[in-house]
């Protein structure tokens, strides 16, 4: 999870669709602007997995039309992560909003290989109820809590894996000795990629680099 930036206005057709009796936030431009928005991945997990689903982060219970057709309140997860929140996280810090500084007060680690325990941490006010409940669900999304789950935690962490192993390849290839300027340019602007918010598990490789002091002197300002 890290912070993302909601477009405006609102995509037109919700507040058509609001005003019909079978109207639905369902529509091309919403998922349009979601995709966008959110480079197409899923806020929770940071995977782009093929079961994208529209989620409201404050759950309308279908008869809150306010919060169902929000625009704000409209956000892209995936189904597994869609279905581990449930609505029992309905108090979670909002990436959307500014203040909530994601990566700040949260701690994400993950190891290239061998596959192993994903660790997310409250690294800020121990006592915040919206951290809390943030971590306790991210870990839940990795870890899974029922054999079904536990399989699409795998498959989460598989792509992890493979993604932060990638991205060590290339920060190791920067750090080879006898790299010329041009080339220590092109693998930067490589890594530079690799911590932008358009790739998946973002969060994992950022704090991959603010764990170590000689990557976040050379790459902080990336971050
Ligand atoms: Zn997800």
């Amino acid at each position: 999870m890290i912070n993302l930036t909601k477009s405006q206005p609102p995509p037109a057709s919700l507040a058509h669709q609001k005003q019909l009796l079978s109207g639905t936030y369902r529509q091309q431009d919403v998922y349009d602007r979601l995709r966008t928005d959110f480079h197409d991945k899923c806020y929770l997990c940071e995977y782009k997995s093929t079961s994208i689903n529209i989620e409201h982060f404050k759950p309308h219970k279908g008869v809150d039309r306010d919060l169902e057709f929000d625009w704000d309140n409209l956000f892209l997860a995936c189904g597994h992560c869609n279905l581990s929140k449930g609505a029992k996280y309905d108090t979670i810090l909002d990436c959307t909003n500014p203040s909530h500084r994601i990566l700040d007060w949260i701690h994400f680690k993950g190891d290239p290989f061998p596959k192993s325990v994903v660790v997310i941490k409250n690294i800020n006010d121990t006592h915040n109820p919206l951290i809390n409940n943030t971590v306790e669900l991210l870990n839940l999304v990795y870890e899974g809590n029922t054999p079904g789950k536990k399989i699409e935690s795998e498959m989460i962490k598989d792509a992890l894996c493979e993604e932060l192993y990638k991205f060590l390849i290339t920060v190791r290839s920067f750090y080879e000795s006898g790299r010329s300027a041009s080339e220590k340019e092109s693998l930067r602007a490589e890594i530079r990629r690799f911590l932008s918010p358009e790739t998946i598990f973002t969060a994992f490789k950022r704090w991959l680099i603010k764990d170590n002091v000689r990557m976040l002197k050379d790459f902080g300002d990336l971050l």
